[in-house]
């Protein structure tokens, strides 16, 4: 029982309208709200630690504050706009027939040793005791939890297909958390799980996930691609990554413009593309003092550093040394190499390492007559000669042939893709852009179900593992690129899907009688008619008002002054096109509504 305070009397039990004046919809969400009421502290100075556009305006406005390293706490304003990706999330999935559950971020490490990620996840992995000195992580992602679900739960092909999310914290022990919610320790993550009896059924729950995402970006008013990522060793094309466009992005992709194909960079695929050819072809050694490095090297030869061929020494899970041919003037991509190695994480050995290793200080170290397995991407075996070093200190080798005066033990497409490389399917310029990457999809196939015993009893009655999938969408991330998206040197530019309120509603004289009336009345009637409203209805100028509103970005901003209602009308200014036109008090409630909701259907 609730005491009144000092009276002995208990509250009275029977339910009232608060006294206050937040308005509440029918589902017990706030639709309309009284900024002195609230918590939204803006600040006009740019954060010293923000380096993008969105980490800066989402302190600056007053939606997220810094906790510890890569750990947020989310403030009203933010929020809500979390909560509307996850309405849009939410939908999709709905839609698409997954199933909502809420599953443990504690977890206990007996079923991370049963997926074998118990050894193989790195430091990223949070690891405790708990008081039994029981072994327990936070979950990064929950594919051994589901797993052990379905196990339990799922018997026959009747059970199938099944799909389960869930919206959830998780926590990464990211080495570089950055940029605020878009690379955190602690985030909201949407994940979802597919479970099906065979591979086609498994592609069709693949398909449906990929078709929600495309909903779900289009409709949170982002401007994105769908790229090929990389899906390991299990390969294939069964992984996509969905990209947000941004020049902050940490992702980069390859598109074609002519065919349809994209890419992540790491994985593009880079076919026949032009590669130097030497006039000189004949083995020949020349000194070359001190020059270790390409464009050092390609200077004091006077050649192009595409006539270089550069020999690396790399170490394939610490143990396996590999020595990496690839014209001078490109990029390996470690994760092509990855694969080539089925698997096996490439480092480049450190100088003392490739010194004991090769015999020769880096920089001069031979493909002619190694020791070593040697690699060579598909672009060197077209040169028909190029420079490469002696195996001697100061020395390379000019017109060194592949296949004549060195052998290659295997060729493969190691180089990274660059801006008008051909396209790999119709040979036209890709570009090459950055992105984010908001949500990926991912092809499992049988890797947990089968380590873990996930088995269902198929028509004929033998057991067979379920073929999964899993979906993930970061939460806060999304609203971070939509702001890293869509911005200017004022504030956020919120499309409406993603905006914590509809309407900035800003009275300019709070003291003038008429002012304050009309002011009441049309944020009753906006609430009404379900149009989300923050009534800016502090006793500040109306510089600062106008000032934080173009700083918290609400697309729609209704000014109420004197002088516009002199005239029987209010002022709506766009956020976006900066446009201002006067709407009449009588009408502006249901012309903002209708507003709003083409905005948002369309
Ligand atoms: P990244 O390559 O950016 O580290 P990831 O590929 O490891 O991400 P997934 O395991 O595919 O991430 O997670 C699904 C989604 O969760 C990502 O597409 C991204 O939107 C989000 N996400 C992942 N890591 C973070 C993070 N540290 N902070 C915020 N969101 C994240
Ligand atoms: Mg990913």
């Amino acid at each position: 029982m609730i005491m009144e305070p000092n009276s002995g009397r208990a509250f009275p039990v029977a339910p009232q309208d608060a006294p206050y004046e937040t308005k509440i919809n029918s589902y017990g969400e706030v639709i309309g709200q009284r900024l002195s009421a609230y918590l939204a502290p803006t600040l006009k100075e740019t954060p010293a630690e923000a380096e993008v556009a969105s980490h800066k305006l989402m302190i600056r406005a007053g939606l997220i504050r810094k906790l510890a390293a890569g750990v947020y706490s989310y403030l009203p304003m933010g929020l809500r706009s979390l909560r509307k990706v996850e309405r849009i999330i939410r939908a999709e999935m709905n839609r698409y027939k997954a199933r909502e559950v809420l599953l443990p971020a504690v977890q206990p490490a007996e079923l991370w040793k049963e997926s074998g990620r118990w050894e193989k996840y790195g430091p990223e992995l949070l690891r405790f005791k708990d008081r039994h000195d029981r072994d327990c992580v936070i979950g990064p992602t929950h594919e051994e939890v589901i797993t052990d679900i379905v196990r339990r739960e799922i018997r026959s092909f009747r059970d199938l297909p099944l799909n389960l999310y869930q919206i959830q914290t998780k926590f990464r022990d990211e080495i570089r958390p950055r940029f605020g919610l878009m690379r955190g320790r602690e985030f909201i993550m949407k994940d979802a799980y597919s479970f099906d009896a065979d591979e086609a059924s498994a592609d069709v729950s693949y398909r449906d996930m990929y078709q929600a995402y495309v909903n779900i970006f289009h409709n949170c008013g982002l401007n994105f691609a769908v790229v090929e990522a990389d899906s390991g060793a299990i390969g294939g094309s069964y992984s996509h990554e969905f990209m947000v466009l941004a020049d902050t992005g940490e992702d980069a992709l390859a598109f074609c413009e002519s065919c349809s194909y994209a890419a992540n960079l790491e994985k593009a695929e880079l076919r026949d593309y032009p590669v130097f050819q030497a006039a000189e072809t004949e083995l020949t050694k020349v000194r070359t003092p001190g020059c270790r490095h390409v464009p050092q090297l390609a200077a004091f030869l006077k050649t192009e550093e595409a006539g270089i061929i550069k020999s690396m020494l790399f170490m394939a899970d610490d143990v396996s040394p590999v020595l990496v041919l690839i014209p001078g003037d490109r990029a390996i991509s470690l994760v092509k190499l990855k694969n080539f190695l089925d698997g096996a994480a490439p480092a480049l050995a450190s100088p003392e390492v490739a010194e004991k290793i090769m015999g020769v200080p880096m920089g001069f170290v031979t493909p002619v007559g190694a020791k070593v397995r040697i690699v060579a991407d598909e672009g060197v075996k077209r040169m028909n000669a190029g420079v490469v070093g002696a195996g001697e200190a100061d020395y390379h080798y000019t017109g060194a042939k592949p296949g004549r005066d060195f052998d290659v033990d295997a060729y493969a497409d190691l180089a990274e893709v660059k801006e008008a490389d051909p396209c790999p399917r119709c040979g036209k310029p890709l570009h090459v852009r950055r992105g984010i990457e908001v949500g990926h999809v991912f092809k499992l196939g049988l890797k947990y179900s089968k380590a873990m015993g996930a088995l269902f009893a198929k028509p004929d009655g033998t057991e067979a593992p379920v073929v999964m999938g899993c979906y993930g969408i970061g939460v806060g991330r999304t609203v971070a690129a939509s702001i890293e998206q869509n911005h200017d040197s004022d504030g956020i530019i919120w499309p409406m899907a993603l905006a914590p309120f509809h309407v900035a509603l800003l009275p300019l004289q709070l003291q003038n009688e008429a002012v304050a009336q009309a002011t009441e009345r049309l944020y009753d009637q906006l609430a009404s008619l379900g149009v989300e409203t923050l009534l800016d209805d502090r006793n500040e100028r109306p510089g600062l008002k106008f000032k934080d509103a173009d700083l918290l970005g609400l697309p729609l901003r209704v000014a109420v002054s004197e002088k516009s209602l002199a005239k029987g009308q209010v002022e709506l200014k766009d956020r976006r096109s900066r446009e201002v036109t006067m709407l009449d008090l009588e009408t502006a409630a249901s012309a903002l509504a209708d507003m709003v909701k083409n905005s948002l259907s369309g």
